[in-house]
């Protein structure tokens, strides 16, 4: 299997939003802070399986540039992040320059819907995308505005493959859904930074990758159990970091979250978290 990093873009959000702060308010503290952090890569994964190509995420569109992408009434949009993104940098060309067709993606899985994962679905029309029940749920409506999803920005065709994580577990994931026929690529409930976040198991040979979407923004962070500042629910972001700090003690994994500068160091040289136990 070959795997690739695609950073299409960076982004730049508060501090307090990377590591919250606070036992309530932690969102209204991310709004008000007035530390940004280096600008962070916005990856998303291409995957060569053997059943046909895995796209993890699709990135940012270049469109954010354009002063009228983010609804200006909305405060995050307004005062808690900032994006550069080149039009060469999303998907798509990036794909062309790698020698893949956008056409033999089979599989998009999304681990959510927030404009820095799904800025790119535009491109997949023909694969099979999924989501998961609660995710699309919390995108779409004026609700979903309010939580900050672009969902007027989805394509008119986009009817993602709803799971319900009832055909798979793997070890302390109970439940999941198997994608590939070979059983390697595993969906599982990472809810936290959304409420209907997911996570991409995959198991090539010896090695176990994670792709993490937003569950934290580092490892370190991961490591740490620091949860981040915008989770609706700080208790399942908890729970589950806890559970991937299982799951990779048990297991040696790398873990990768979209929007740490070293994932894909890891991915690359094929590095697992080590972390130590006391
Ligand atoms: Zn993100």
């Amino acid at each position: 299997m070959r795997i690739h990093a695609i950073e299409t873009g960076v982004v730049s959000i508060k501090t307090r939003q990377r590591q919250g702060v606070g036992s309530t308010g932690r969102r209204l503290n991310t709004l008000l802070d007035n530390m940004w952090t280096e600008w962070l890569p916005i990856y998303c994964w291409v995957v060569e399986h053997p059943e046909g190509i895995i796209v993890i995420d699709t990135g940012e569109t270049a469109r954010t540039c354009s002063p009228s992408y983010f609804p200006r009434w909305h405060p995050y949009f307004r005062f808690g992040v900032r994006m550069r993104v080149e039009p060469e940098q999303e998907v798509g060309p990036q794909m062309k320059k790698l020698g893949l067709s956008i056409n033999d993606v089979r599989w998009t899985i999304m681990t959510h819907l927030h404009t820095d994962h799904s800025g790119g679905i535009s491109y997949f029309p023909r694969s099979e995308f999924l989501v998961s029940r609660q995710e699309y749920k919390s995108s779409v409506g004026l609700k979903g505005k309010l939580r900050g999803y672009l969902s007027d920005h989805f394509p008119n065709w986009f009817e993602p493959r709803i799971i319900d994580y009832t055909s798979g577990e793997y070890g302390i994931f109970r439940t999941g859904y198997t994608v590939t026929e070979a059983a390697d690529v595993l969906v599982i409930p990472t809810p936290g930074h959304t409420l209907g976040h997911q996570s991409v198991i995959i198991r090539d040979g010896e090695i176990t990758y994670l792709f993490a979407g937003d569950t934290s923004y580092t490892e370190q962070l991961m490591i740490d159990r620091n949860i981040d500042g915008v989770s609706p629910s700080s208790r399942l972001a908890q729970d589950t970091l806890a559970r991937i700090h299982e799951f990779i003690c048990t297991e040696p994994t790398v873990y990768l979250p979209s929007h740490d500068p070293l994932s894909k160091q890891r991915l690359v040289q094929k590095i697992p978290t080590t972390i130590f136990k006391l």
